[in-house]
């Protein structure tokens, strides 16, 4: 190494050669912060990941070709990328106490295609859950590969408790014997009983995979159960709760190491994104330390302050109440759709989504529901205090405006979401150099 290591080594002065060179690009990158900065971001899939991660992914790594694995790659000048994809895999294994892990998946539906491809032929039967009552589209959704590659059998949720129907997940097993149980979904508030999916599979000689993209985060902040030590294999994202690169993961037993290893690679990608590998290395040592883990646990206490604050204004939580950093929530109550009350909630400079609740009388592009999250917000360092003033304004958002951002309610809300802001700002350092 002959270059020294200084903080404008190379990452300071890259944003000022893209203003230099595309002005274009470089004012839509600032308008993209300045967006992020001046609403409230309650997508629960979101996060604002930090300064060190984004100079990994925005390094020169971006050039390197690393087809393989370390110490065993198709191109050679892998001695430094090499050092890279090994600290990542350890720090996953142990951040999660896992056998192995692979770091290569470009995205949370790309480990998914890997995990297919390592345990399933096409036609084989897998058992997941539903879209409609909290899935994800790879779980065998129809117009996802997965839908149409592999016959997909899916639960859902108890209409009593809207929760998991473990009843009929083991009737379902026992019937469609499939190769394949996959727990997780997009839109599940409550924690998952991981044991009695482990019992289910085992009785029915099926692999036991969680699809852990969305909760991840609280497993390593360790301030949920994990799924590791039940799994036969988990997957994730590195982006949501975790507050990584945008990216995918794969953990699993040591038995299944080669197979999941040749099925992100060369079954399903070619060569991997090593800046994001070191993105995923620099989060993951972040996520060890009890700072990390104090953010968990603030995630934990702000969804649960949203979802009561929300509840206790008629905008009723599925199931409840929440577990996680999520929350979803029937608008049945108030009268409003969920299409219109994202875009109302837009209009007043809060960012959510609509979501289909289970048993939706709505198609799902209107829907009955909204999903919020508290990861964003709680890295700006909000605390339930703020949640219930959040509450408030999404509240009076939903059943006061009606999209038009000039409506006098809209304007008085995005006032006082400016005002929230100030003292809880996204990237309070200036980022453009
Ligand atoms: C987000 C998510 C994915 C997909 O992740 P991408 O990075 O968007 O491909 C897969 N499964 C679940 C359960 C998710 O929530």
């Amino acid at each position: 190494m002959t270059t020294a290591v200084t903080p404008d080594t190379y990452y300071g002065p890259s944003f000022a050669s893209l203003l230099d060179q595309d002005p274009q690009i470089a004012e839509l990158l600032v308008a993209e912060l300045d967006r992020q900065r001046s609403g409230l971001q309650l997508i629960a899939s979101e996060n604002q990941t930090s300064p060190a991660v984004l100079a990994a992914l925005g390094s020169t790594l971006s050039n390197k070709y690393a087809e393989g694995y370390p110490d065993a790659r198709y191109y050679g000048g892998c001695a430094e990328v090499d050092k890279v994809e090994k600290l990542a895999i350890e720090r996953a294994k142990q951040l999660f106490g896992a056998d192995h892990a692979n770091v290569q998946a470009h995205s949370g539906a790309s480990a998914n295609q890997a995990v297919y491809g390592a345990f399933a032929s096409p036609g084989d039967t897998i058992l997941a859950m539903s879209l409609d009552h909290g899935g994800h589209l790879t779980h065998g959704f129809k117009v996802s590969f997965s839908g149409k590659w592999f016959n997909a059998v899916h639960y859902g949720v108890h209409p009593d408790t809207e929760d998991i129907d473990y009843d009929q997940v083991e009737a379902l097993a026992k019937e469609h014997r499939p190769k394949i149980i996959l727990a997780g979904g997009s839109a599940i508030p409550r924690l998952i009983d991981f044991e009695r999916f482990r019992a289910i599979a085992d009785e029915v000689g099926a692999i036991f995979w969680v699809d852990a993209a969305h909760f991840i985060g609280l497993v390593a902040g360790k301030v949920i159960p994990s799924p590791v030590p039940h799994a036969d294999v988990v997957s994730f994202t590195t982006h949501k709760v975790l507050r990584g690169p945008r990216g995918g993961a794969i953990v699993c037993k040591e038995e299944h190491a080669k197979k999941i290893d040749r099925a992100v690679f060369p079954m399903m990608q070619g060569g991997p994104l090593m800046h994001a590998v070191a993105g995923k290395a620099v989060n993951f040592a972040e996520c060890a330390t009890s700072a990390y883990q104090a953010y968990a646990q603030q995630v934990l206490d702000n969804s649960r302050a949203l979802a009561g604050g929300l509840d206790s204004r008629g905008i009723r939580p599925i199931t409840g109440g929440t577990d996680t950093h999520l929350s979803l929530h029937d608008l049945r109550g108030v009268g409003v759709t969920g299409v219109d009350a994202e875009a109302r909630c837009d209009a007043a400079g809060i960012v959510l989504n609509k979501n289909a609740i289970p048993f939706d009388p709505e198609k799902p592009n209107v829907a009955s529901g909204i999903r919020v999250g508290s990861p964003s917000v709680t890295t700006q360092g909000m605390g339930p205090e703020q949640m219930e003033t959040v509450a408030e304004l999404i509240h009076r958002a939903v059943t006061r405006t009606d999209g038009d951002p000039d409506h006098a309610v809209a304007r008085e809300i995005r006032a006082e979401v400016g005002e929230l802001l100030t003292s809880y700002p996204a990237y309070p350092e200036p980022q453009a150099g």
